[in-house]
Order: structure tokens, then sequence, then C-alpha cells
């Protein structure tokens, strides 16, 4: 006289595993959040002005006074200028 019941497999309890998946989960998400993709911020801010190897004139915003190399300039009446905003600041 075998009980059905006893004839299935074995089960083992399903709560182990399930804690080991959580503690995975968990642990992913630990390592996510403490290490953000720490990509090299590209300092896009900074140009690098490496000194006109080409020997170019250097001319001086009349606006703010900064020196840039004459091709990067603005030049109006005369006066040159960093950036559009300086000239029209300047002529203005
Ligand atoms: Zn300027």
């Amino acid at each position: 006289m075998v009980s059905a019941g006893a004839s299935g497999p074995p089960r083992r309890a399903p709560s182990m595993t399930k804690y080991l998946l959580v503690a995975l989960v968990g642990l992913i998400f630990y390592f996510l959040l403490r290490s953000p993709p720490a990509r090299p911020t590209r300092s896009d801010g900074v140009r690098t002005r490496a000194a006109t190897s080409s020997g170019e004139e250097m001319v001086e915003c009349e606006q703010c006074g900064v020196h840039l190399p004459r091709s990067e300039s603005l030049m109006s009446r005369g006066a040159f200028y960093c950036s559009e905003e300086h000239r029209l600041l300047h002529q203005r």
C-alpha cells in the first residue's frame, strides 16, 4: 500500500534558491549603484589651445581681452573679437 503522494520526486525546499537569487540580484544592483559607469568625463569646455605652433598671429578680443589665434577670431572694423557675442557686445 503505497500512498500516491510519496511517489513524486523529493522536492527540495525552493526557498533556498529563491534567497540565493534575491541575494544575487541584490548584489548586482549593489555593484551597479556603487560603481557608476566611470567614463572619463571629456572636458569639452576646456579647449586645448596649444600655442599656435604654426606661428599664427595672436589677436586680442576687444571685449574681454582674451588672446586667440587670428584665424579663430572675428574681425570687425579693425578690431578682433573672440566670439560673435563679444563683437555685438562691443559694438552695441
Ligand atoms: Zn571676448
